[in-house]
């Protein structure tokens, strides 16, 4: 590692490989011998149309993607997304449904509820959001079932997609977990997250849409708003997040030669065990998650008191362990390990935490 980076768990924007990082450093002063940097080329450029239709192909080959589905790169975050997917999939006098784990998906519900019917068909937050609902409760008219698959702030994650009747469009904010291990695209109608969790920097959200899903929307949505546009545009309808997209594919590239989501799933596993054995092992950490619904990207806990809390974030930070601290909204410790977050930083804060409950 670089002497001066240290390990950095922040939940987004979150850590990106080194090597990835010193590529970008290398091509923003001249990018491929062009003598034109990255962030200075245009989205009409050969150079940039090999850089997007590279960052469509390995995606597809990555996670198994067919022709039934338009990959569409977005500006923006995921909180664009909470207004898109109603905007295009909402039709009138059906129900948006949501499963409602965490704040993001009661971020979506508000945005859906701006324009159309809208039904909760499961939610956790009488737990406290630790444990995942079982039961889904879908209303009849559903136009389509969104849920959370990482839910970044509490720290849970469905290892599997809720159950449901196949013939209902399953949209998926897969915002801090996609790529995280191989999913099975099929079961989707519309997965999407912003890039800045585990992708690559903020700027740029992918989408993935079951082609047959879109055009049903009213003709008076805003042009950017429409996934129609971006995939038949190639997300060149204006001038995208060059960049960030660049960046993405350098991120795609990176996890093809780590040797693809077989490795980095069992990376994530590796990573995530070590500091939930750590927790297991110290009763003297309160893990907030409870044990079947813990995430693999975000391990989230407190301790006894407030005032331990901050003198562990301050112990850590000296100890190059950084961006602890939780969730403004929920407060505690939360160690977010994405894709990107090498093996040796979540040992390293296993042993912190051992050595620190010892001595506290
Ligand atoms: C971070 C996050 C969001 C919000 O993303 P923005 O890009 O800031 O809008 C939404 N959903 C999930 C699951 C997230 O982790």
């Amino acid at each position: 590692m670089n002497s001066q980076r240290v390990y950095n768990f922040n939940p987004g924007p979150a850590v990106l490989p080194l090597e990835v990082l010193l590529q970008f450093q290398n091509d923003i002063i001249d990018y491929k011998g062009t003598g034109v940097g990255i962030l200075e080329t245009s989205h009409r450029s050969p150079e940039f149309d090999e850089i997007i239709g590279s960052a469509e192909k390995l995606l597809r080959e990555i996670l198994d993607i067919d022709d039934n589905y338009g990959i569409a790169f977005v500006p923006g975050g995921a909180h664009l997304q909470f207004s898109m997917v109603p905007l295009n999939l909402l039709s009138p006098g059906k129900t948006a449904n949501y499963v409602i784990t965490d704040y993001w998906s009661e971020g979506a519900l508000e945005e859906a509820k701006k324009f159309g019917n809208t039904h909760i068909a499961a939610t956790n937050k009488d737990n406290g959001f630790s444990k995942l609902p079982s039961e889904i409760k879908p209303s009849a008219d559903c136009a389509y079932l969104h849920f959370t698959s990482n839910n970044t702030i509490y720290g849970t994650q469905f290892h599997e997609e809720p159950k449901i009747n196949p013939d209902i469009t399953l949209v998926a904010d897969c915002s801090s977990d996609l790529l995280y291990k191989k999913i099975d695209v099929k079961k989707y109608g519309l997965i999407y997250a912003c890039a800045q969790k585990n992708l690559g920097p903020a700027g740029v959200s992918i989408a993935i849409i079951k082609k047959e899903l879109l055009g049903k929307q009213s003709p008076n949505i805003p042009v950017l708003l429409d996934y129609n546009v971006y995939i038949k545009n190639n997300s060149l309808f204006n001038t995208p997040p060059v960049f960030a997209i660049y960046a993405v594919d350098l991120m795609l590239k990176w996890i093809k030669k780590e040797g693809g989501l077989s490795v980095i799933e069992k990376r994530n596993k590796e990573k995530a065990k070590y500091i939930y054995d750590a927790l297991d092992r110290n009763p003297f950490y309160l893990a907030k998650a409870e044990k079947t619904s813990r995430s693999l990207m975000n391990v989230t806990f407190n301790l006894p008191s407030k005032d331990l809390e901050k003198k562990f974030i301050d112990e850590a930070e000296k100890n190059s362990l950084t961006n602890l601290k939780g969730h403004r909204l929920t407060g505690g410790i939360r160690a977010s390990i994405y894709n990107a977050f090498p093996i040796e930083g979540a040992k390293k804060l296993a042993e912190f935490m051992d050595d620190f409950a010892r001595m506290n």
